[in-house]
């Protein structure tokens, strides 16, 4: 854990009105994946949530894509959403990334291609649930990585938010923020306590335990987890109880890795699967 000073947060009163919802990122064309997840949570949330990156690398973008605009409450772009649709430049990418990139944008239907172009590239806000949802960062929504301290700690001045849903990185994180009264001669009247957290599956995580707390939290990867686990990543914000239920589950990775083979998709793209890399 790490202090430093800060006049970061100044809220208004609480007003958390209840509400579970199912949080998924990165689903990159994963449909194997996405139905497993959609499978397990079911009846156990009231709305869907995406952070972005419903297409890249993965097999079957279209199916995913309808998926998510049948069923998602609302839904952030992410960069490989972007770079699908030529509004982020694949320079950005690696070489295995860029050809996912333009096979998808071979084969995405225009209906999908319209779901993706009208998802606007900022954060969704939830004054009453005091909450903020992005893929990146609040800094940079589409391509900042949250992975570290150092971020996080610049990112808490840019919300108020008490939760900031963040995906992009693949990484199950948590970072927490809280204010303590700074002590005598100190020249901020708080000072701000930073921790990093990795979320580990089926043990729920109590956000509140005080008061002056926020956080930052990423549900990781349905489709592409990168923390050397090829499980599905999801989890449920329980807004009542202050839970955050962060989970994985098994799934066919096998049928995903057939299709995408059939598609000619990069062999490194369809490894990395196994691994959780
Ligand atoms: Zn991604």
């Amino acid at each position: 854990m790490e202090s430093t000073d800060a006049n970061l947060c100044k809220h208004p009163p609480l007003l958390i009105s209840a509400m579970r919802a199912l949080v998924l990122s990165d689903i990159h064309g994963n449909l194997a994946a996405l139905e497993t997840v959609l499978e397990r949570t079911r009846g156990e949330y009231d709305e869907l949530w995406c952070l972005g990156d419903i297409v890249g690398y993965g097999p079957k973008p279209d199916e995913c894509v309808a998926l998510i605009m049948e069923r998602a409450a609302f839904c952030v772009p992410g960069n490989h959403d972007l770079a699908v649709l030529g509004k982020l430049d694949t320079a950005h990418f690696n070489d295995m990334a860029r050809q996912a990139i333009l096979w998808t944008r071979s084969v995405l239907s225009p209906a999908h291609s319209n779901y993706l172009t009208q998802l606007d590239p900022v954060p969704v806000r939830k004054p009453e649930l005091e909450l903020m949802a992005t893929h990146g960062s609040p800094r940079d929504p589409v391509s900042e990585y949250l992975s570290d301290l150092c971020v996080a700690k610049e990112n808490w001045q840019l919300f108020s938010e008490k939760f900031c849903l963040v995906g992009h990185t693949h990484l199950p994180d948590i970072f927490r923020l809280w204010l303590r009264p700074a002590p005598p001669r100190a020249k901020t009247a708080q000072v701000a306590l930073v921790e990093q957290l990795r979320a580990v599956p089926g043990q729920e995580v109590q956000l509140q335990p005080q008061a002056e707390h926020r956080v930052i939290l990423n549900p990781g990867s349905v489709g592409q987890p990168r923390d050397k686990n090829y499980r599905a990543a999801y989890a449920i914000l329980d807004t009542e109880h202050m839970i955050w239920g962060y989970d994985r589950t098994d799934y066919p990775v096998e049928l995903t890795q057939g299709q995408m083979r059939e598609a000619r998709l990069p062999q490194v793209l369809i490894d990395r699967l196994s691994y959780g890399w």
